[in-house]
């Protein structure tokens, strides 16, 4: 069993360009801070336009022809993410601690989120020798066929809610794929990606294959992504920053763009489901991780003959859940990352009250340090509300009543998120037409966040484009290139 360190020794707080630890040019810093204590952890070097120049000039160098990385066996950078995934896993307890400390998630999650970062590595460093073209059959005296190169400079921009997983769910593939990456965590949460950056080192990456930029979003993150060198950026994040992000990409050089943004997931629940289980997961799906998940089932909807019970059910298990200290394992709940983001969801919460949803449990802070909230349930929550409308990012969830499966089809679907979906039913032909009709990335059946490493993930609508995880999520990091040969003699 893990083993948390409540007090990890922070290693690493400098940019990490070709291999190498190293200061900003302007030597500026800035803070992180524990969203328990509201104190700071430590200062780390903040990154802005000249040091993502430094770190794409690295990368660039990394990719150039006849280089090392350029040159290596695909069968080698294969071996080379199984070494990381190995190292991650050798230093597992104290990663997954350092996430504790810096986003406040619970330890027992982020064991969870550096067991699955693990496998990331090992599922694509499997890919990388599988990665192939085709022969084509083309009209005239020709050979034709096409080769999948890599991109080249891969800029990856990631938010604070899965820190390293999001960011070793972008460095895997494109590294899979051949490319080189420059690396921007969020400030919030800079801490594990900046540690990683020394096992590629350890792994044998060459010099600039891997850099890692700390910093800002208007300043590093815009760097990255108005950068005329970059080849493609891969962004998660909110879909207000995904907009500016291709934007920056049109107004430069039509860099490749995938997005994974925001949601607002139905969870619809059938009378005919069990009604235990189903209270159970659609508190899970909404709560998980302080309820900062793009994918959290944040809209419940409820059939009309199961509906009082089930908000009674809810509002039991909410006001069962435990909130305190990250580190220890029989809480629930820990704190939400910033401040910016606890008034954020306290803001959601008056506005669900103004708007005439009742508020079944919770609604304000918990205890009086930290970014701590009370686990909120609201229901008589009607479409038009903002609660049932925006991403609320946070442990407060919306129960919505339905009556018929034409009518939640047609309310699911009017959102312009399309990021995931869940049904739950023991009716098959319900099920099929449900996971058939909804718009998202993403169709649960009777279970809730269930992903894996082979499966895709991704958007419609507004939540993004692009797939993540699986074969799929190697093709954003891949050009197609056909060659044509002339040849003497053709014969089938
Ligand atoms: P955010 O969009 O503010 O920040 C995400 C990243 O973008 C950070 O690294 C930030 O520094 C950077 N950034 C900010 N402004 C930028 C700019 N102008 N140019 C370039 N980069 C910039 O999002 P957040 O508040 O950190 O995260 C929460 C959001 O992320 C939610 O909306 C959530 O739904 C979404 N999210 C989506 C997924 C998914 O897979 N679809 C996963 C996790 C989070």
């Amino acid at each position: 069993m893990s083993q948390a360190i409540r007090n990890p020794e922070i290693k690493f707080t400098k940019l990490f360009i070709n291999n190498e630890y190293v200061d900003s040019v302007n030597k500026k810093t800035f803070p992180t801070i524990n969203p328990v204590t509201e104190e700071k952890i430590c200062e780390v070097a903040e990154g802005e336009k000249a040091d993502v120049d430094k770190a794409v000039n690295a990368a660039m160098a990394a990719f150039k022809l006849g280089s090392p990385w350029r040159t290596m066996d695909a069968s080698q950078r294969g071996k080379l993410l199984y070494k990381v995934a190995d190292l991650i896993e050798r230093d597992l307890d104290y990663l997954a601690s350092l996430e504790t400390l810096d986003s406040g998630k619970l330890f027992t999650d982020s064991v969870d989120d550096m067991d699955l970062t693990v496998k990331c590595f090992r599922y694509y460093a499997g890919w990388a020798d599988k990665i192939t073209g085709k022969t084509i059959s083309s009209d005239g005296p020709y050979f034709v066929y096409t080769r999948h190169e890599p991109v080249g400079v891969v800029g990856a921009i990631v938010p604070w809610n899965f820190p390293l997983n999001m960011a070793c769910l972008k460095l895997a593939p494109a590294l899979a794929c051949g490319n080189v990456v420059v690396l921007k965590p969020a400030e919030q949460t800079p801490l594990t990606a900046l540690y990683v950056g020394s096992l590629f080192e350890e792994a044998g990456f060459p010099p600039g294959v891997v850099n890692i930029i700390s910093g800002y979003g208007p300043t590093a993150g815009a760097a990255i992504s108005e950068h005329m060198d970059v080849s493609k950026v891969s962004f998660t994040g909110s879909t207000e920053v995904g907009r500016i992000i291709q934007a920056a990409a049109a107004k430069s050089n039509l860099k490749r763009v995938t997005l994974e943004l925001g949601g607002k997931s139905p969870n619809i629940v059938f009378a005919d489901s069990d009604m235990d289980y189903a209270v159970e997961q659609a508190h899970l799906a909404l709560f998980f991780n302080q309820g900062q998940c793009c994918s959290a089932g944040s809209r419940t909807f409820v059939q009309d003959t199961m509906y009082d019970e089930f908000v009674k059910k809810s509002v039991e298990r909410a006001q069962k859940r435990s909130v305190g200290d990250p580190f220890d394992r029989v809480i629930e709940q820990g704190p939400q990352v910033n401040e910016e983001q606890f008034n954020k969801i306290l803001d959601l919460i008056e506005s669900g009250k103004k708007e005439g949803a009742k508020l079944e449990c919770g609604g304000a802070r918990y205890g009086d340090k930290g970014y701590f909230l009370q686990p909120t349930v609201f229901s008589d929550v009607k479409d038009h509300m903002r609660i049932a409308k925006e991403e609320i990012f946070g442990p407060v969830q919306q129960i919505i009543k339905f009556s018929n499966i034409n009518e939640v089809i047609e309310r699911a679907n009017k959102t312009t998120y399309g990021l995931a979906a869940a049904v739950f039913t023991k009716d098959i032909d319900k099920a099929t037409t449900i996971s058939h009709s909804l718009q998202a990335g993403t169709v649960w059946v009777n279970c809730y966040e269930c992903g894996a490493p082979q499966a895709p993930f991704g958007g419609f609508k507004m939540s993004g484009f692009g797939r993540e995880w699986g074969e799929y999520g190697l093709l954003p990091y891949l050009e197609v290139k056909t060659v044509t040969m002339k040849v003497t003699s053709k014969n089938s």
